[in-house]
């Protein structure tokens, strides 16, 4: 902890950075806890830039609460298609629904009542309080941790369980009731000094009290995470009758569930493209196929594994059996209804090359 002295010097110093360097972003010209907590949803594991245009759309489509609780989970699925983990777009559907219920429509400004609601874990109940409301809570997220960390010098990787030693500390420099704007300069200061690499040291105006400077160390904190980044090989089918194609439905639990897709699957071990997606569409659709000629592969790396998708056209031999809730036939103007992962996506703009009219 900083001296009292110190402690005012290290304020003022951060607060008078922010002021003169703050980049303007929409969500951080307004006071409404709303657009506040969408943004800072969609800022989870996204870059500024990909969640700019995002946020926009979604605040045309959905400007306030009452609107989002009154959208199907389709539409408000299609308005997040792309910005992945759509876990994220279900929560905020679901905890606006619970917001107009039992909250008058009003975010609860109380930590364990926020909390408990859908897609409120503890960053985004503490950023909500805090950006909206100006409530002092420490907002931990990946830029404040490190910069947190660089400044007490502790060497070891970025874990939540860090977060115990820095909390205390980051609490004791805040000013009553100045913490959205202390809050804002650490996130900023993180994003554009502070960085992940090759942090400007020489510009930061908290250097004086950094032991991570003091040491030539800022480069090795945070350590860097083991990843093993899982490769994954699926084939789809793309099964066309007239000018429609089939589509599927995903369940509505796991991975990327009530999104849409091709039929299709993982390649098991030891088997050929072709093989498996014979084996895939006769598991799900009951039949047999013919013709089956590749069209494109495309590949798409999610946070935890990495995809590559052998996408083939093909036909049916026999009837599918096919289930009106989880099943459609589409024509390419109407993908744009139904929301899909972003790997499909990329198999979607193939195909409208490929079958689109010749302007
Ligand atoms: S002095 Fe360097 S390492 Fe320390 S907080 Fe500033 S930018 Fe980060």
């Amino acid at each position: 902890m900083l001296e009292k002295e110190d402690q005012r010097e290290f304020q003022e110093k951060l607060l008078r950075w922010y002021r003169h360097n703050h980049r303007k972003l929409p969500w951080r010209e307004t006071q409404d806890p709303y657009k506040i907590w969408v943004s800072e949803i969609m800022l989870q594991q996204t870059t500024v830039q990909t969640v700019l245009p995002y946020y926009r759309n979604w605040l045309k489509q959905f400007p306030d609460i009452q609107t989002l609780s009154q959208a199907p989970l389709q539409t408000v699925l299609k308005a997040w298609e792309g910005l992945g983990y759509y876990q994220r777009a279900k929560n905020l559907h679901r905890a606006s629904k619970i917001i107009v219920e039992k909250h008058q429509g009003q975010i609860p400004q109380n930590y364990e009542t926020l909390q408990s609601l859908p897609g409120f874990g503890p960053y985004t109940t503490a950023a909500v309080l805090s950006f909206a409301f100006n409530k002092p809570y420490p907002v931990m997220d990946g830029n404040i941790r490190r910069v947190g960390m660089r400044l007490k010098g502790l060497q070891m990787e970025a874990k939540p369980s860090v977060d115990k030693q820095l909390k205390p500390f980051l609490t004791s420099l805040f000013l009553p009731r100045k913490s959205s704007d202390f809050n804002q300069s650490f996130m900023e200061l993180g994003a554009l000094v502070c960085r992940p690499q090759n942090p400007s040291c020489l510009l930061c105006p908290l250097q004086k009290f950094c032991q991570a400077f003091r040491s030539g160390t800022q480069e090795l904190i945070p350590q860097p995470k083991k990843m093993n980044l899982q490769k994954i090989q699926a084939v789809l089918g793309i099964i066309k009758k007239d000018h429609c194609f089939l589509i599927q439905k995903r369940p509505s639990q796991g991975l990327m569930a009530d999104l849409w897709e091709f039929p299709g699957g993982k390649i098991k071990e030891g088997e050929t493209r072709e093989e498996a997606l014979h084996r895939e569409i006769k598991e799900e659709l009951g039949s047999r196929i013919q013709k089956e000629k590749c069209l494109t592969r495309v590949t798409h790396s999610y946070t935890q594994f990495r995809v590559t998708l052998h996408a083939f056209e093909c036909e049916l031999k026999e009837k599918p059996v096919l289930n009106p809730q989880t099943h459609r036939w589409v024509t390419l103007s109407e993908f744009e209804n139904y929301p899909f992962p972003s790997g499909s996506v990329k198999v979607i703009q193939c195909l409208k090359k490929r079958y689109s009219p010749q302007k």
